[in-house]
């Protein structure tokens, strides 16, 4: 395959996971981050290691000019194939009558119109409307859509929900130009993302109350996105597969 994937927040936890695992099914991975150069640039040095190409971009998904950079980035690599929009942030535990709208607007502008800015340029790349040859997206949603993540982050929870309505959405929008477009919703998945949101005791605390009484790893997560973005999944779009041990 000389396909390119672009993984946004590639440098960690399940970015970094999707990168490793698309680069071994011969994906050529651009993968961005925001502030980890070491982090992105080991992901790159693992998946040339293992044989495969990829290439790191620094940008913010929520800069229209840093995204329009990661994607010229991506095209020096050949023809764009994919994206997985899974770039996204929580912020410390708060009710809703403590946010503030600075608060607010970091989580809707990264989670929310970072995804939607990328989609924008990969649909232009890749929609037959436009001459492309077709293409998958993968948004990562989050359980939290649906359980709302009360007395912790209702807002991630709605910016999450709003993944919900743009795969399916965006899903039919493109639908009959070659674009397939869906959402994975983890469940409680062991990555940074929880310390980054001052709760570092968040998976021993939380993983023995999901049903099969644990967290998941980012490589349970990645294994579903790959698979989504892959031929085998040629009838599914608009589709939003929970991976979550049941919770
Ligand atoms: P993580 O470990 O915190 O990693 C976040 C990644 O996103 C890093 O690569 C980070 O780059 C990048 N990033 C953050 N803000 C960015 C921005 N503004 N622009 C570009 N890149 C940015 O997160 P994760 O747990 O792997 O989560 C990945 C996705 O899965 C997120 O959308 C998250 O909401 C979703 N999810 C996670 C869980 C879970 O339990 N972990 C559950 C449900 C859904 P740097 O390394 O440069 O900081």
């Amino acid at each position: 395959m000389d396909k390119v994937l672009v993984v946004t927040g590639g440098s960690r936890g399940i970015g970094r996971a999707v990168s490793l695992l698309a680069a071994q099914r011969g994906w050529i991975v651009c993968l961005s981050y925001v502030a980890n150069r070491d982090a992105a640039e080991a992901v790159v040095r693992e998946i040339e290691a293992g044989g495969g190409k990829a290439l790191a971009v620094k940008g913010d998904v929520a800069v229209e000019s840093e995204v329009a950079d990661l994607f010229t980035a991506a095209d020096a690599l050949g023809p764009l194939g994919g994206l997985v929009n899974n770039a996204g942030v929580v912020d410390y535990a708060a009710r809703v009558d403590e946010m503030t709208a600075a608060r607010l607007t970091r989580m809707m502008t990264t989670n929310i119109v970072g995804s939607f800015l990328c989609a924008a340029q990969a649909v232009r790349r890749m929609s037959t409307k436009h001459g492309g040859q077709g293409g998958v997206i993968v948004n990562l949603s989050s359980v939290a859509a649906r359980l709302g993540a009360p007395g912790q982050y209702v807002d991630y929870a709605a910016s999450k929900g709003a993944i919900d309505t743009f795969t399916t959405g965006l899903a039919v929008e493109v639908a009959d130009e070659g674009i397939r477009v869906n959402a994975v919703s983890p469940g409680l998945i062991e990555t940074e993302i929880h310390a980054s949101g001052g709760q570092p005791d968040r998976l021993a605390r939380l993983g023995p109350l999901v049903p099969m009484k644990r967290a998941g790893t980012a490589e349970e997560i990645a294994a579903p996105i790959v698979w989504l973005l892959s031929d085998e999944a040629s009838y599914a779009t608009g589709a939003n597969l929970t991976v979550s041990g049941g919770r």
